[in-house]
């Protein structure tokens, strides 16, 4: 056995090793990190050097093709003044300055306030309302997503469903497990669009059955969604992007005092930011709290 240079794809590294064997065939398989790529004893010298290298590219090039389906693992950007539409229901982020050493979020009649704790960086800020944006999303939307799964579940397959978790996750959009009985459902999902997000869902749903991706596995899937391909082809090529939002670009402060009247639109933020600055604290009774 030989071992070759490493190669990084999207930062991450693959041991390669080259063997040797009494196989008809070359081959190239991916376990743990490591490639290994298998040459038969008859080929030998240059053409052994090709083979391997053609098996490598190809090898190197599905796994980049394979990176770019992922959901994209750094965090989602939620911001002050952000209104979200997710399954129908709308989310509206407020961020306040508050004198308190933790930050809280409040949710009530759809708009998530978030005191921020004093003395942040940016950087924390940002972090901070992320986190309980999320969460109280999460807290909000999981019966109507738990519904949604058992609604799949009646009409399809009539299996014994357990639990539905909604987890930041940045490998997989799905996963279940029998041992717990739970289905684990990507966060960023919320962000697509239902008949994409049902897609998930009744993959999940099928490994209820079989964990595996075996010929019955995809018989049960696409005889429960015959469309299932197509569904899933949106999300490979648009799901890296789904939940990344991009903040717009803040009207400079004296521009947006004299622009009042011509640009109502831009002012909105502007205008919201005053509001939260000012907002008294009467929005205490009610609604879920969660700190950080
Ligand atoms: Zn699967």
């Amino acid at each position: 056995m030989a071992i070759e240079e490493p190669v990084f794809i999207s930062g991450k590294e693959y041991r390669i090793e080259r063997i040797r064997g009494f196989s008809a065939y070359a081959t190239a398989k991916l376990h743990d990190g490591t490639i290994t790529i298998k040459i038969p004893i008859y080929i030998s010298g240059e053409r052994a050097a090709k083979v391997f290298q053609s098996l490598k590219r190809r090898m190197v090039r599905s796994l980049e093709r394979a990176k770019e389906y992922e959901p994209k693992p750094e965090y989602l950007n939620f911001y002050d003044g952000q209104v979200l539409q997710i399954m129908g229901r709308v989310f509206a982020i407020k961020t306040v300055e508050s004198a308190n050493q933790n930050s809280q979020a409040r949710f009530k009649d759809g708009t998530i306030t978030i005191r921020l704790a004093s003395g942040l960086a940016v950087k924390e800020r940002e972090r901070h309302t992320y986190v309980l944006s999320s969460r109280t999303i999460v807290k909000n939307i999981l019966p109507d997503v738990t519904a949604r799964a058992n609604q799949l579940n009646e009409s399809h397959f009539h299996f014994g469903l357990g639990r539905i978790r909604l987890k930041e996750q940045s490998s997989r959009w799905g996963s279940y497990s029998k041992r717990t009985n739970i289905i684990n459902l990507n966060f960023r999902l919320l962000f697509a669009p239902p008949e994409v997000f049902d897609s998930v869902i009744i993959h999940e749903l099928a490994h209820i059955k079989h964990q595996n991706h075996s010929k019955r596995f995809w018989k049960l899937v696409l005889g429960a969604m015959p469309d299932y391909k197509e569904r899933r082809k949106w999300l490979r090529k648009n799901g890296n992007l789904l939940g990344v939002f991009q903040k717009p670009d803040p009207v400079p402060q004296n521009e947006a005092l004299s622009a009042t009247a011509i640009q109502e639109g831009e002012q909105m933020l502007q205008v919201a930011d005053i509001v939260n600055a000012q907002e008294p604290k009467q929005q205490n009774q009610g609604g879920a709290r969660q700190g950080i």
